[in-house]
C-alpha cells in the first residue's frame, strides 16, 4: 500500500514527517513512559507541549503579545456563536460580509445572537467574485465586521485584509491559516478549525485581542467564554490534548519548511499551475473571477458533465483521491493545502491531460 494524494477539503492531507513523527511518538512519547494520549494535561510533558504549540503559532504568524492565543473544541462552527456571544459587548448588531456558504452559516448563527447586517454579498453573482471593497456599507454601530477569508465550498478567497471601515475586523481563516503571511494586528479576532492547514479534526485555534474580552452575554456557559478560557489556558476543562499535540507538529514542519513565507510562495507556484492547466482547456473550466480564486480550493468543471464520474473512478486508479465538488455546488474540486506536495498537483495536472485526450 503507498499513499495517495488526497484531495478532500477536510479533513485533509497531514505532511508525511507528521504522521511519521506521531507514529514513532505513538507508544512512548520522549521519556515519558506514555503516549501523548495517556498523559494528564496538567502534567509536565503535557504542559511543554501545549506551550511550544503556542510559542510556534506566535513565531509563525508573528502574533503580537496583546493577543490571547485559545486552543478550543467545536470547530469553526461554534465560533460563528462564540463570536457574537463574546464580541456584541453591548452592542445589538454585527456586520458580515456574505461570500459564500460558509459566511451563510456564520451569519445564520449570529442573527441568534443579535441582528447580522450584510455589509456586502456575491450572492446574486452565485459567489463567484468578492464585492469591490467599494460597495461594502459598513454600519458605524456594528460590534464588528466579519468576513470569511476563503471559501472552501466555491473556492472564493479574499486576495488582501479588507479595511474593516474602523471595526474589529473578524476572520473565519479556517480554510487559508497559515497558507499565506497576513499581519494579525489588523484583525480582533481570527479564528480556524483545524483540519484543512494545521492538524486534525476536533480542535480550533482561536487569536483575539484581549482588550475585547470580557463581555459575554449573560448566561453564557463558562466554556464558551474567551475570557475564562485565556485565563485557564485553554483548559478550563479538558482539552483535545492529542489534537494539540498534532497541530504542534504541523508547526514544527511548516518551521522546518521554511516558514510561512516559504509555503506561501509554494501555495502559489501550486494554484497557478492548476489554474493555468483549466485556462489553457476548453474542455475544463472554472468559474470565479481570477482576482477571487482560491489558492486552495480549485473547483472545476469538465466541459460535458457525464464524464464526472468516470474522472473521479480513473483518478482513483491513478492515486488522486477525494476530488468530487461539494454536494451542493456538484462538478471537481482539488482542494490543494499546505501538505499537498507539489508532485500531487503536478500528477493530478498530468492526469487531466490525459483524460482530456482520451475523452476530449
Ligand atoms: N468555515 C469554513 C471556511 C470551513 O471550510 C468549515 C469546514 N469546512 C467551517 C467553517 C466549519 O468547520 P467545522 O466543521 O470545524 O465546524
Amino acid at each position: 500500500m503507498s499513499r495517495v494524494f488526497n484531495f478532500s477539503p477536510g479533513p485533509s492531507m497531514l505532511p508525511e514527517p507528521v504522521l511519521r513523527q506521531a507514529q514513532q511518538d505513538m507508544v512512548e512519547f520522549g521519556a515519558s513512559g506514555m503516549s501523548v494520549m495517556e498523559m494528564s494535561h496538567r502534567g509536565k510533558d503535557f504542559m511543554a507541549i501545549a506551550a511550544e504549540t503556542e510559542a510556534d503559532l506566535r513565531e509563525l504568524m508573528g502574533i503580537p503579545d496583546s493577543y490571547k492565543v485559545l486552543f478550543l473544541q467545536g470547530g469553526a462552527t461554534s465560533q460563528f456563536a462564540m463570536v457574537p456571544i463574546n464580541l456584541l459587548r453591548g452592542k445589538t448588531k454585527a456586520c458580515y460580509v456574505q461570500t459564500g456558504l460558509w459566511s451563510e452559516k456564520a451569519i445564520a448563527e449570529a442573527k441568534r445572537f443579535g441582528e447580522a447586517v450584510i455589509a456586502a454579498s456575491s450572492k446574486n453573482e452565485n459567489y463567484m467574485s468578492i464585492p469591490a471593497r467599494s460597495t461594502w456599507t459598513v454600519d458605524p454601530d456594528a460590534a464588528y465586521l466579519h468576513y470569511t477569508s476563503n471559501e472552501t465550498i466555491g473556492g472564493v478567497e479574499f486576495p488582501e485584509i479588507p479595511d474593516a471601515g474602523g471595526l474589529p475586523l473578524v476572520c473565519d481563516m479556517s480554510s487559508n491559516i497559515l497558507s499565506r503571511v497576513i499581519d494579525v494586528s489588523r484583525y480582533a479576532l481570527i479564528y480556524a478549525g483545524a483540519q484543512k492547514n494545521m492538524g486534525p479534526a476536533g480542535i480550533t485555534v482561536v487569536i483575539v485581542r484581549e482588550d475585547l474580552l470580557g463581555q459575554v452575554l449573560p448566561h453564557t456557559p463558562s466554556l464558551f467564554d474567551y475570557r475564562v478560557q485565556a485565563d485557564q489556558g485553554s483548559m478550563v476543562n479538558t482539552p483535545p490534548t492529542y489534537n494539540w499535540y498534532l497541530l504542534g507538529l504541523v508547526l514544527q514542519w511548516i518551521k522546518s519548511e521554511g516558514g510561512v513565507g516559504h509555503i506561501e510562495q509554494r501555495n502559489i507556484r501550486k494554484a497557478r499551475k492548476l489554474y493555468d492547466a483549466i485556462d489553457t482547456s476548453d474542455f475544463y473550466s472554472n468559474p470565479v473571477d481570477p482576482e477571487a480564486r482560491s489558492r486552495m480550493n480549485v473547483p472545476f468543471r469538465l466541459r460535458d458533465a457525464s464524464l464526472e464520474k468516470a474522472f473521479v473512478q480513473e483518478a482513483k486508479q491513478a492515486g488522486l483521491v477525494t476530488l468530487e465538488g461539494h454536494r451542493s455546488v456538484g462538478g471537481m474540486r482539488a482542494s490543494i493545502y499546505n501538505a499537498m506536495p507539489e508532485a500531487g498537483v503536478d500528477a493530478l495536472i498530468a492526469f487531466m491531460s490525459d483524460f482530456e485526450r482520451r475523452h476530449g
